[in-house]
Parts: C-alpha cells; structure tokens; sequence
C-alpha cells in the first residue's frame, strides 16, 4: 500500500472552487483566474499534510471541522472577489 503526504488544503479548495465560483456568473471560469483563486486561498489557509492512504477518508472529516468549513468558504469568495475585479489577462471579447 502506497502512503504519501497530501496536502489536504489543497484538495478542498480545488473540490469548492466550483461551488464558490457559481455564485458568481459573470466572472471569467478560465483555467488561469481558477489558478489565481487557488493559489490566494492556498498562501492565506496555509498547508495542511495529512498521509494519504487508504485511510484518507478519516483524515478528511476530521479536518473539516465547521471553523474551517468557514474560513476556506470565505478565503475562496474573497479570492474570487479579487481575481473578479483583476484578472491577469486581458478580457476576452
Ligand atoms: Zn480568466
């Protein structure tokens, strides 16, 4: 069995991403403002490694305890709430 140290945080934002971004259609979807939000959400929640195994289940739950529900939910709406207003591209017509 193979074992490997995940970045927990990483996941989520990436699995609500999505979910945060649909409130919000009018904003550009494009894989480089996805990346943006990401990587603003990522440097404020910082890292957490959890090992990835079979066991990767148990550790997810545990994680997500309400207080950091919260805090990811709100990091990633102010993420895309920047990246809205300045996107680092130019708008497509
Ligand atoms: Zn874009």
């Amino acid at each position: 069995m193979e074992a490997k140290a995940v970045n927990i945080v990483e996941k989520l934002v990436w699995e609500k991403i999505e979910e945060v971004m649909a409130y919000k259609p009018d904003m550009c979807k494009c894989d480089k403002c996805k990346a943006d939000i990401a990587a603003y959400a990522l440097n404020r929640l910082g890292a957490k490694y959890v090992v990835s195994s079979e066991g990767e289940l148990y550790a997810r739950t545990e994680i997500l305890d309400k207080d950091f529900h919260m805090a990811l939910l709100v990091t990633l709406t102010e993420a895309m709430e920047l990246v809205a207003k300045n996107p680092k591209h130019d708008k497509e017509s």
